[in-house]
């Protein structure tokens, strides 16, 4: 899709779930010249931007200074008056409690064309995620949003409490929290009864979101008790106690839960994404990276010669990836692998190989070196040319064992993981994190050398396996828990045990 140029497309993002952007709002983020964004934005919203767009962050924060509405309107005109596509993009939906018609309106009297896409507003998306349907059948055929922020000062806008009290359904309010004292008690002096069910909604579809479930009469000890800060929402009606049965994503296995992923940035998605699924709040703090070697002679040696190896060993995915690129270089593709017997030291690695067109003759059941060495028992490799194609800083277990046993080996490294120097937020993210995960001994060493002093010692370490696991000791730390089955599967299965049980 394009954004068309000179119209400023009103935009919204959503209560914060990334998932919960509509596939129009990131069709026209990814083609948009600039745009515009607030602060309550979901994370990595602007992940699909142009390279070349300009980003402009437009938010307001409480206590800081910020860009005035008038001028927001008059940056809009401009870049639209200059023939460029604009998204100014808004949490939530742009039309609810979001100024968005003060925008358009703005627009409109530039002479600027303008395009709304409404978002899932939190009214909705954050008492969703609370378990709290809005309306029921049985409890409420009606739904009020509203202000629970109006300047009191301001009286053409005053909401008639009276008849908000009166009002037959469930009343949504936004900016709820600062005055909600003040608020229930003017609904209560409305008519309202005090033991209506009633809960305060924080950072609803974020990962840390919280809930509390009280009354009308209770709730505001209760928000104050549990220091529920905004964005808040305050959901008032009989649907509120429907959450004790309906919760379900505070109930998710590592909700409330803050987990480092140490990976190389390369390799850390599919675990990131995987906690995420699960729950979790992810901070990742790769620990290393993987730099490539292979325009070393070693290398280039070890690829041009690969069809005279009988037996060519891999010990991980990124193995795979670099030896083929090196194997393409030298001129070479698949078929040189056509007459070796193909070892894979997991299911990561022989899923890289299948990727190109190679089946892996022999995986072990447990992913170390060790239970390699074992798979290849059967496999005769005496005066047998053998390729061990790893990284820079592999243990030597396998070649040792395979030379033991007479097969002629050459270890090349492929590649080397080197440090990689996390930022200051990751770090800060860090501090209070529940778990750290490693996945490698390299990854602890390089992560406790990198944070020192910074390193989160409250949080508990899991570790993929028994190597990993010595390297953590090593360090001066203790494993919390150790994978049964030594992959990422297994790891994340360790973890969660774990949350179940504290
Ligand atoms: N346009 C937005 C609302 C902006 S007003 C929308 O449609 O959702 C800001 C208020 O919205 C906050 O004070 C809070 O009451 C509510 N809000 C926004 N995001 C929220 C979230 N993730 N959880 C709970 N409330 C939220």
């Amino acid at each position: 899709m394009s954004a068309r140029a000179g119209i400023v497309y009103l935009v919204g993002a959503g209560p914060g779930d990334p998932g919960l952007m509509t596939a129009r709002s990131l069709a026209l983020i990814a083609a948009a010249d600039a745009v515009f964004y607030d602060r309550l934005i979901p994370p990595g919203a602007l992940a699909g931007a142009r390279e070349d767009a300009e980003l402009v962050y437009v938010g307001k924060q409480p206590g800081v200074p910020s860009v005035a509405q008038e001028e927001i309107g008059a940056r809009l005109v401009e870049a639209a008056q200059a023939g460029r596509s604009v998204v100014r993009l808004k949490g939530g939906d742009p039309f609810v409690f979001g100024r968005g018609g003060e925008e358009g309106e703005a627009l409109r009297a530039a002479g600027v064309e303008f395009e709304v896409v409404p978002g899932v507003t939190a009214g909705v998306a954050a008492s969703a995620y609370a378990g709290i349907p809005v309306t029921h059948r049985d409890d409420a055929s009606a739904v009020a949003f509203v202000t629970g922020h109006e300047d009191p000062e301001k009286p053409e806008t005053a909401l008639d409490w009276d008849a908000l009290a009166r009002f037959p359904g469930t009343l949504v309010f936004y900016m709820g929290v600062k005055r909600l004292d003040e608020n229930a008690a003017a609904l209560v002096a409305g008519g309202r009864d005090p033991e209506e069910p009633a809960a305060a909604i924080e950072r609803g579809t974020w990962p840390g979101q919280r809930t509390v479930l009280a009354t009308l009469g209770t709730l505001a000890a209760a928000v104050e008790r549990e220091a529920i800060k905004a964005p808040a929402l305050i959901v008032v009606g009989a649907v509120a106690a429907r959450r004790r049965e309906l919760a379900w994503f505070e109930r998710r296995p590592l909700h409330g839960r803050r987990v480092v992923v140490t990976r190389a940035r390369a390799q850390a998605s599919g675990l990131a994404a995987t906690l995420r699924e699960l729950g979790a709040e992810v901070v990742e703090l790769p620990a290393i990276r993987i730099e490539p070697r292979i325009d070393t002679d070693e290398v280039k040696k070890a690829a041009a010669a690969i069809g005279v190896y009988e037996l060519v060993c891999l010990t991980s995915p990124n193995g795979v990836r670099l030896l083929f690129e090196a194997i393409v270089a030298a001129g070479l593709d698949a078929r040189a692998l056509a007459g070796a017997t193909v070892a894979a030291i997991g299911p990561g690695t022989a899923r890289a190989l299948a990727e190109r067109g190679v089946l892996a003759d022999v995986v072990p059941e447990r992913f170390v070196a060790e239970a390699l060495v074992e798979a290849l028992a059967d496999v005769d490799v005496k005066g047998a040319r053998v390729l061990v194609a790893r990284a820079a800083e592999a243990r030597d277990v396998l070649p040792d064992a395979l030379r033991e046993r007479g097969a002629e080996v050459d270890v090349v490294a492929l590649y080397e993981t080197v440090r990689e120097e996390p930022t200051p937020d990751a770090v800060e993210a860090a501090q209070s994190a529940d778990y750290v995960t490693f996945t490698s001994s390299s990854t602890v060493r390089n992560l406790t050398d990198a944070l020192g002093e910074r390193f989160p010692s409250a949080a508990h370490i899991v570790s993929i396996g028994p190597v990993t696991s010595e390297a953590v000791r090593e360090a001066g730390l203790a494993v919390n828990v150790e994978a049964e089955r030594h992959d990422i599967d297994g790891l994340v299965a360790a973890l969660i045990t774990d949350a179940t049980r504290t």
